[in-house]
């Protein structure tokens, strides 16, 4: 731990021990890779001396900061003019009063902004109560609920209670009243990271590079941060201290998973959507995600494998990322170029039609596999970040599956994929080829009753939009990538 947070007392690192040891495992806190990745993170977020985790995310900001830091309510002309008249005068020194510190809370976080909104902050003085604390700095209404009732759900008997603490709307808890206890700040840490699942993409370390992963974490703790590159460099110290690379346990799960190299399905176990964006389906709905026209002669260009939002996709074959921007329908989307689209080819399933009767087809109008041959993932939840022309390995993680592009919402949750020869968009199944001579999917008689039940349940969720906070991909300019 001193290696972790070098300024923090003696005091402070003794008792943070005693409730990491005591709750740890039970939120997936096991191994060295997951260690390295968590207090990587957590550094960036609480501080060197662990001061903020529990005295609470800090509002002494010099006035022309406030927008910079990411506070995005202080852009507009109203919250320009707030942080004028409210933020410290000068650069250095002072420290701003506790009133000031608590209006500027409450309108960073306030109910009338998209911010707050998203925090489900609903009383005056929510954005002061539930501001960032914990060891990974959690924050809003919303997260101090959804983290009390994991709390709730692995440690039942820790007496704790986050949500009920700050539940004041109609009183700021001054500072002195508002520290957690170093057992809330551990397991308000250890129960987001829990939830989130960022376990699982530490797991992926040795699989890639470092700074992919620590980026795969980044995207779900803070995905607009500006400080990317600096919690990148607080890994590279945390590896060592956890001894990552001598560790010979953490990247078994992952090989399985991982072929030779030659070729990555799209999602892992791959299945057709037995359900309509609409949420009709089931044994009708049997051909509606295949390729052709199979959805009452409407075209469909590529092959929908169900995907719970925040499925890992990857990258099938080596390859050059193409193009990645939101479209309208399809949504967030990534296309990547095939590196070698003879080995592709040679590749190509004896796949026999299923449900040609009702209109699945091999391929669509102009479709040639003498030039370029390209990937295309839609309605993902997230995409990385990469560069126009980064290459990409086989089996490389490239982002998420999500319910992004459909305006209404929809219900059924899953990657759209298609292979085509030509980037155009909006001409049904021209340059394209069916999908299915080359991910062995699961059709409707291949599935279990579980996995059909899955896809049930999940449509049975109701209609989501997942477009919005963090999640929303709008900043990724549309001419970004566009050669
Ligand atoms: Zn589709």
């Amino acid at each position: 731990m001193k290696g972790v947070y070098k300024d923090a007392t003696n005091e402070r690192l003794k008792e943070l021990a005693k409730y990491l040891n005591k709750y740890r495992k039970l939120y997936k806190l096991d191994t060295c890779a997951r260690k390295a990745h968590f207090f990587a993170q957590s550094i960036q977020e609480t501080g060197s001396d662990l001061e903020s985790g529990l005295r609470g995310e800090s509002f002494d900001y010099y006035k022309d900061n406030l927008a910079a830091a990411g506070l995005n309510a202080f852009t507009t002309d109203e919250g320009k003019t707030i942080a004028q008249k409210y933020g410290r005068k000068v650069v250095k020194g002072l420290v701003l009063s506790e009133t000031n510190q608590i209006i500027l809370a409450n309108y960073a976080y306030g109910s009338h902004y998209t911010t707050g909104k998203n925090f489900k902050n609903t009383g005056a003085n929510d954005g002061w109560n539930f501001r960032g604390r914990g060891l990974l700095q959690i924050t809003g209404r919303s997260n101090y609920k959804v983290i009390q009732d994991t709390i709730n759900k692995i440690s039942s008997g820790s007496g704790i209670d986050i949500y009920k603490k700050y539940d004041n709307p109609n009183n700021a808890i001054s500072i002195a009243n508002g520290y957690m206890t170093m057992e809330e700040a551990v397991l308000t840490g250890l129960a987001d990271w829990y939830k989130d699942k960022m376990y699982a993409q530490a797991d992926r370390t040795g699989t890639m590079e470092d700074n992919k992963v620590v980026d795969l974490i980044v995207d779900i703790i803070n995905k607009h941060t500006d400080s990317r590159s600096i919690r990148r460099n607080h890994y590279q110290k945390t590896k060592v201290t956890f001894l990552v690379d001598s560790c010979k346990n953490i990247f078994k799960e992952e090989k399985k998973s991982k072929p030779n190299g030659k070729w990555h399905d799209p999602v892992d176990n791959p299945m057709c959507t037995l359900y309509m964006q609409s949420g009709g389906g089931g044994e009708a709905g049997k051909h509606w995600g295949l390729f052709g026209k199979t959805r009452n002669r409407s075209n469909h260009s590529g092959l929908d494998l169900f995907a719970k939002t925040g499925t890992n996709i990857y990258a099938c074959v080596d390859g050059t990322v193409f193009h990645r921007c939101s479209h309208k329908g399809y949504g967030n989307t990534i296309t990547i170029k095939v590196k070698d689209p003879k080995a592709f080819m040679k590749r190509k399933l004896n796949y026999i039609l299923q449900y040609k009767e009702v209109g699945e087809i091999e391929q669509g109008k102009s479709w040639t596999e003498n030039g370029d041959i390209f990937l295309f993932y839609a309605h993902l939840d997230f995409v990385n970040e990469y560069t126009y022309g980064q290459e990409v390995k086989c089996g490389d993680i490239l982002g998420a599956t999500g319910r992004s592009g459909v305006v209404g919402g929809t219900t059924a949750p899953h990657l759209h994929f298609e292979i085509f020869c030509k980037y155009e968009m909006g001409v049904g199944t021209q340059h394209r080829i069916n999908p299915a001579f080359f991910v062995k999917y699961k059709g409707y008689k291949e599935q279990s009753q579980d996995e059909k039940k899955k896809q049930e349940k999940e449509k049975n969720r109701g209609k989501i939009n997942e477009v919005n906070g963090k999640k929303s991909l709008t900043h990724y300019n549309q001419s970004e990538f566009q050669k």
